[in-house]
């Protein structure tokens, strides 16, 4: 009888691990969703657009350090969309 019991309390035990295991997957998958999309600025004073990529040649002609900064981030910025890559 004491086995059943005893069996019985690691089987709750491991669902309940399982059901943890399951909450942690579900909130990893809801703060991807949440991830912005990322953009690349120039950091020099004139540059005026954000780039979709750091391959962009608009970004090619920036002379300072290239920083990769969150969509919201670059509009915040007053940064524009760059007319050669969107
Ligand atoms: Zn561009």
């Amino acid at each position: 009888m004491k086995k059943i019991v005893s069996g019985l309390l690691l089987l709750c035990l491991t669902i309940s691990m399982q059901a943890q295991e399951v909450k942690k997957v579900v909130h990893h998958k809801s703060h991807h969703v949440q991830t912005q999309p990322m953009v690349y600025i120039c950091n020099s004073g004139s540059a005026y657009a954000y780039h979709s990529s750091n391959g962009c040649h608009g970004l090619g002609r920036c002379r300072h350090t290239i920083s990769r900064v969150t969509l919201s981030e670059a509009k915040n910025e007053g940064y524009r969309a760059c007319k050669i890559c969107y």
